[in-house]
This record gives structure tokens, C-alpha cells and sequence, in this order.
């Protein structure tokens, strides 16, 4: 039986439904989902579901696409088109399609609302659970692997959020010990009064940044020391300079954290020649 899928207001065969590849479901991970099983016809644990998908959205400050009276009838209605009375069914809504950029699109866009459904054949799983199935233990590393560039990056974007509408360019992120870790899409970095420049090991959950690495060995060239490691938002507060890197942002220089003014509050010398010498080589094809 072809599937029919429920895509943003349409019914459509499996086959042609999608999503904007700009969609930030795809871009970011950010996004919910919420699944039903389907007995005789009905949702399961209907109100349930709906609550925990009101919650989920609410938490991510995500519009409801219809009210819940009306999802559910669309609901029913893609599981009629699919003529399953016993099955699943899975819902997924984003905050939608808007260009790449990891804070909220501003204005807001309509959510992009999914809906799809798979027959499920409850006397074979029923035959399953009479035998029992085995479980294998595994790390609980959920999501603690920043070193992979994943495209689950709802953390970042609700920091980049969090940070942009407290007047930021950039987040920087603190673990639990109170020191600096990345910004939510670049590597972090001071500058000591010594002219010393710091930035987080790799030893720490982060990104290794392709800028970061370059930068390491632009400054060895201009015999500028580097220390790899924890720095704390105090220490950072108090430094000469602080700035950023990232593909998108080559070297930026950075003039306040949490309010508090860097050095003088304004750009310094390091940011400023690490900068210029990063997109000179960089446009030398060095
Ligand atoms: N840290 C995070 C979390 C990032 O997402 C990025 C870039 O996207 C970076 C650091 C900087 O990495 P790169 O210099 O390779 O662009």
C-alpha cells in the first residue's frame, strides 16, 4: 500500500512529500516529535501525548501549528487515507524554514507540521513480547560529544538565542566547573596580560575547530605563546582581549562579556593582526 504523508496543510504520496532542505528540522535538530500507537482505530494514550507535544513545544517557545482538537482530526484523517486502524503514527513539527542561522528566525515562520503513519501488525508483536527481548547496557552519552560536528544542535541554538536576545554576538558556554568551554558555533579565546593567548584544550568536550587549529599555528609563526586550557568566566572578564573563531567569523575580536567591558572595550591589537594575517593567508590559498 503506497503511504500518504500529511505535509503543511497537504496529503500527499510518501513519494512526494519533503520538507525545505532549509527547514531547521533538518539544519538544526530543532525541532519536536511525539508518536502514537494505534489500536482499534483510536491513539493511544491520546491526551497524554498531546501534553508531553504541548510541553515540548512550550520549552522551545515553538508555535502549535492548529489547535489539538485539529491536529487530531488530521491525525485521523491521514490514518483513514492510509486505511490503518493498527499501526503508528508519528508527528514531528520544527520551527521551520527560514536560512541558516543558528538563533530564531526573526520574524517568525510557520512551523512545519509532519505527519506519517505505518501499519503495525500487533500479533506478531504480541507472539514477540510473549518470548521477552534482551537489552545491552550502553553509555548514557546524551549529548555529550561536541567533538562531533552533528547536526543536533538544538543545545547551540537556544544559547545562541539565549545570548542574542541578551544583546550578544556569540554565546560562550561554561561547564559545570565555571569554566569556558566554545562559543555555541565558534572557539573561544583570551588574551593574558602577558600577551599570552589561551583557548580550551581538546581534552575538553568541544569542538575542534579547523580556525582554531590554523590560528594555533599562525601564532606559532608569529612567536606568539599559546596555552591550551581551562580558562574561567572571571579569568576571561579580566583579560587584555577575548575573541572568537570560526569559518564564518575568521578571527573576531570581542569587547564585552556578560556586560563587562575587555581590556579598554574596544577591539585589541592581537584579534586585530591574528585577524588580518588569517585572511591573507587564507586569500593566498596558504
Ligand atoms: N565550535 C562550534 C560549536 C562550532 O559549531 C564551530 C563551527 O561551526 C566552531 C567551534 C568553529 O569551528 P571552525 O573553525 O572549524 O569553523
Amino acid at each position: 500500500m503506497a503511504g500518504v504523508a500529511y505535509v503543511n496543510g497537504r496529503y500527499l504520496p510518501l513519494s512526494e512529500a519533503s520538507v525545505s532542505i532549509e527547514d531547521r528540522g533538518f539544519q538544526f535538530a530543532d525541532g519536536i516529535y511525539e508518536a502514537w500507537a494505534v489500536l482499534g482505530g483510536k491513539l493511544a494514550d491520546a491526551a497524554g501525548h498531546f501534553e508531553r507535544m504541548e510541553r515540548s513545544l512550550a520549552e522551545l517557545r515553538m508555535a502549535q501549528p492548529m489547535s489539538r482538537a485539529a491536529l487530531k482530526l488530521v491525525i485521523l484523517e491521514t490514518l483513514r487515507r492510509n486505511r490503518i486502524t493498527e499501526g503508528f503514527c508519528y508527528l514531528q513539527i520544527t520551527r521551520g524554514q527560514a536560512p541558516r542561522d543558528h538563533g530564531f528566525p526573526n520574524p517568525a515562520v510557520r512551523p512545519s507540521l509532519i505527519i506519517t503513519c505505518k501499519p503495525v501488525d500487533y500479533a506478531a508483536e504480541a507472539r514477540k513480547s510473549e518470548k521477552g527481548v534482551a537489552v545491552s547496557t550502553q553509555p548514557d552519552i546524551r549529548w555529550g560529544r561536541c567533538d562531533i560536528k552533528t547536526v543536533g544542535l538544538l543545545p547551540n541554538v537556544l544559547a545562541k538565542q539565549a545570548a542574542r536576545e541578551a544583546g550578544a554576538y556569540e554565546a560562550w558556554l561554561v561547564d559545570s566547573g565555571g569554566m569556558v568551554t566554545e562559543g555555541s558555533s565558534t572557539n573561544a579565546w583570551i588574551v593574558d596580560a602577558r600577551g599570552v593567548l589561551i583557548t580550551r584544550d581538546t581534552r575538553a568536550n568541544i569542538l575542534r575547530g579547523v580556525t582554531r587549529k590554523h590560528l594555533m599555528e599562525l601564532a606559532a609563526e608569529l612567536q606568539m605563546p599559546v596555552e591550551e586550557r581551562a580558562f574561567s568566566v572571571e579569568e576571561a572578564k579580566d583579560a587584555k582581549e577575548a575573541f572568537l573563531t570560526a569559518a564564518s567569523a575568521f578571527v573576531t575580536p570581542i569587547t564585552a562579556i556578560d556586560g563587562k567591558q575587555v581590556g579598554d572595550g574596544r577591539p585589541g591589537p592581537v584579534a586585530a593582526r591574528l585577524r588580518a594575517h588569517y585572511i591573507d593567508k587564507a586569500r593566498r590559498g596558504d
